[in-house]
């Protein structure tokens, strides 16, 4: 039966929760693996390998005592380091370009550097790791702050808090090894900081886990979302994602009431490549084309493989003047680079339309430049003819243009 005299308030053990942590650690070096499996991007496989290194750290850790403590304990230092500079590597897999790798390379080398050779002066030692090791750990933080449009600020300031309050600890820890020596004896004492640390390492390495881990899943579902959206061979957006946004880009164009166009292109005799050159020339000649129509357009402007050989460009801001110059454009650049072999030459057909007041929808419009491609086809290919405006169009005959 509990008496008031059995309730005790609870005593924390340094060794104890080094022990868990210890426990912990290799549990996370265990289950990530496992979790993520082996085939991962890149920077997947950094959180994998910081995983592995801090578990390794904790292992020196272990062996520091029994066997020797100058050889291990700076082994400790230099994996710990290690673990961060490839938590560093996998955010900037993520997040993209992020500051400081240089310090941060600097940093993870002068550490244990530092440590080892200066591990017999105590103050020295204690204080240039956790300097070191803290730094680290700011830097790792600074690399999830740093500005990443495209990824979530949940898991990123998940990390921040846990790894900035590491630091903060750790820099402690420096301070008073390196100036208040007597009051702080060594890592396993029972010390206040020792006890906070320890507890703190602990929900900072489950906590920092989880991030990394929602960061890998980010990442996964970006992938699948730009697969979703692009075609395979060219890399160029597939025709649904391009219609989303080329539907969206129109409605803005009216509301601002700017011109735009659209132009429908469709390789002339393409069979004949594949025919002579055998599958794979084809496809050769749609990622040249591909390329060639990135080269040619601007960033505002929207391509697509509408299908098989077919392309379709949204051209922002653009009148039918300037519409036929990018025709011009591409079919030039086209004739430059398209020297795929003997009888290869590339060329085309297009169907332009410009977004007039009588289209309903983007399906209009596409209507009308996909007639005008047809008219291409049948004036004697090579040639762009644009789509007259609906209400022109029931009084006149579409405008060949022969280029
Ligand atoms: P036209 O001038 O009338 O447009 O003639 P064409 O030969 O270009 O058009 P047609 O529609 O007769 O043939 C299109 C060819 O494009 C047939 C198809 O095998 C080829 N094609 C479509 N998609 C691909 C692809 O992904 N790779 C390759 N290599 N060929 C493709
Ligand atoms: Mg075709
Ligand atoms: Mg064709």
């Amino acid at each position: 039966m509990l008496t008031q005299g059995t309730i005790r308030p609870v005593n924390l053990d340094v060794n104890t929760l080094l022990a868990l942590m210890l426990a912990n650690v290799f549990a996370m070096a265990v289950a990530v693996p496992v979790v993520m499996g082996w085939r991962v991007s890149a920077a997947a496989r950094h959180v994998l390998a910081s995983a592995v290194a801090q578990a390794l750290a904790w292992g020196s850790f272990l062996l520091a005592l029994p066997v020797h403590d100058q050889l291990f304990s700076t082994l400790w230092v230099a994996l710990l380091g290690a673990s961060f500079v490839l938590m560093w590597h996998a955010l900037r897999g993520w997040l993209g370009p992020r500051p400081g790798r240089p310090l941060l390379l600097a940093v993870a080398v002068l550490t244990p550097l530092g440590y080892g050779f200066g591990f017999e002066h105590y103050a020295f030692r204690v204080g240039w790791s956790n300097l070191g090791l803290g730094l680290l750990m700011l830097m790792v933080c600074l690399a999830c702050a740093w500005p990443a449009p495209h990824a979530s600020r949940r898991w990123r300031g998940l990390i921040v808090v846990c790894l900035g309050s590491l630091a903060l600890i750790t820099f402690t820890r420096g301070v008073l090894g390196a100036f208040f020596t007597e009051l702080y004896p060594t890592l396993r004492t029972p010390h206040p900081v020792n006890v906070i640390g320890a507890v703190l390492n602990h929900i900072a390495l489950t906590l920092t886990t989880i991030g990394l881990l929602v960061g890998w899943h980010e990442e996964a579902e970006r992938r699948l979302r730009i697969q979703a959206n692009t075609d395979a061979l060219t890399g160029l957006l597939n025709r649904r994602a391009w219609r989303e946004r080329a539907a969206d880009a129109l409605a803005t164009a009216r509301r601002d009431g700017e011109p735009v166009a659209v132009l429908m292109l469709d390789i002339d005799h393409f069979k004949r490549i594949n025919d002579l050159g055998g599958h794979e020339m084809g496809d050769r000649a749609l990622q040249l084309i591909a390329r060639t129509l990135r080269g040619c357009l601007r960033r505002s402007d929207l391509v697509c493989r509408y299908g098989g050989e077919e392309f379709c460009v949204l051209l922002a801001r653009t009148s039918d003047e300037a519409a036929r110059d990018v025709d011009k454009r591409l079919r030039s650049a086209l004739r430059a680079g398209g020297e795929l072999g003997p009888g290869m030459a590339l060329g085309f057909s297009s169907g332009l339309a410009v977004l007039c007041a009588d289209d309903a929808d983007l399906d209009a419009v596409l209507r009308r430049a996909d007639k005008a491609l047809y008219e291409a086809k049948s004036a004697g290919r090579g040639r762009l003819i644009r789509a007259q405006d609906r209400a022109v169009a029931a009084g006149h005959a579409a405008l060949a243009v022969p280029t």
